[in-house]
């Protein structure tokens, strides 16, 4: 995998639309395909890096995590390794389904079923904390490779040996009808090896409860039910397979005064009748930690909606931010000074009912329903 930027590579700006990346790479693949250039390394070398470049980059869901998180993006997390895996099922479909497929994951096929369980670890989080992103620790309880036997399930300083019975395949094959079956091996149970001097600290599992405690960076833009995927931090596996993944579902409080669909934020603003008459200005507070200066038109009803771009939820392994859709109530005072009070009912004399359309229109309506009209 090359370690060049996929932008430089490909000659384009990092803000460059899709067209624009896609005739950059058409030019340099002409330029260096090998048809053109014979023998030549160094072409060759820049036709497989451009492709690379281009296959990351066209597929936005991947380019979104490459503008996050470099070529780290890509890289196979060995032991340890964060990587994000966010909504969609696939990344379970195949953890799941792979073991049947025999692809995907852990090395040496004959192994594969005992891979280690993936695990699920619920977190809560606040809007706030959605909004910006987290770093944190957790502690969890999991079953982790042996240390004295190195998760060989061996007394340190012996081996396992070839199981006898399946030859070191860890299958066997039985006859049944016109078909011939195969299964894990019921000697050895899939491993191919069998122990003759099991470890006394795991008594030849090769694995042990322990107490870890795991950094988890939670990514802005987070959603209820989003997932992050610590790689290989699951369950171990029996006698030194790959460990299975622990996978983190995040919840996401409810906020006093937000509430969210997707990367847009709602809030409802009671303002005063005399605000909504007169116009004004709202301040709200985002989570973004500034102040939101609303401008409120006069003559604003109430359910009306005022939308601030850009001061949504930020878009998760995106470029900016949802809106924030405000939700205007008109308030109806119910407590009234006697000045007040003296001031509306001027007010009220001054009422030709051209200034409520709606309600003028409204009740001359009602009088024609009761007119029978
Ligand atoms: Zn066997
Ligand atoms: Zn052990």
């Amino acid at each position: 995998m090359t370690e060049i930027d996929y932008y430089e590579l490909l000659e384009c700006e990092r803000t460059a639309d899709a067209a624009t990346i896609k005739s950059s790479y058409r030019k340099l693949a002409m330029k260096y395909h090998p048809d053109k250039n014979a023998g030549c390394k160094d072409s060759e070398a820049k036709f497989k890096a451009v492709s690379e470049a281009y296959d990351c980059l066209k597929d936005p869901q991947k380019r979104a995590a490459y503008d996050r998180f470099g070529h780290a993006a890509f890289r196979n997390g060995g032991g340890g390794h964060q990587s994000q895996d966010f909504g969609g099922f696939s990344d379970i479909f195949e953890s799941v389904f792979g073991e049947f497929m025999g692809g995907q994951r852990g090395g040496g096929g004959r192994q594969q079923t005992r891979r280690g369980a993936d695990l699920r670890y619920d977190m809560e989080i606040t809007l706030e904390e959605a909004f910006h992103g987290k770093e944190t620790e957790i502690t969890v309880d999991i079953s982790a490779p042996c240390d004295p036997c190195h998760g060989t399930g061996s007394k340190p300083g012996t081996h396992a040996h070839t199981c006898q019975h399946c030859h070191g395949h860890g299958k066997v094959r039985a006859q049944q009808g016109f078909f011939v079956v195969e299964r894990a091996c019921p000697l050895c149970h899939g491993s191919g090896q069998v122990i003759t001097d099991p470890c006394a600290d795991c008594r030849g599992e090769g694995r042990v409860e322990k107490t870890k405690t795991l950094a988890v960076s939670v990514p802005p833009g987070v959603d209820e039910g989003t997932r992050v995927r610590l790689t290989g931090e699951g369950e171990a596996g029996a006698r030194g397979a790959p460990a299975g993944d622990l996978y983190i579902f995040l919840h996401v409080k409810r906020h006093a005064l937000f509430e969210r669909e997707g990367t847009t934020l709602f809030a409802r603003a009671p303002i005063s009748f005399t605000t909504a008459a007169l116009g004004g200005t709202l301040s709200i507070p985002g989570l973004d930690g500034k102040r939101h200066e609303v401008k409120i038109p006069a003559g604003i009803q109430s359910g009306k909606q005022l939308r601030q771009r850009g001061a949504g939820m930020p878009v998760l392994q995106g470029r900016g931010n949802g809106d924030l859709v405000i939700q205007i109530d008109v308030e109806t005072p119910t407590k009234l000074s006697t000045r007040q009070r003296a001031l509306l009912e001027e007010f009220r004399e001054t009422e030709t009912g051209e200034e409520c359309p709606q309600s003028q229109g409204f009740f001359s309506r009602l009088k024609n329903v009761i007119a029978g009209e």
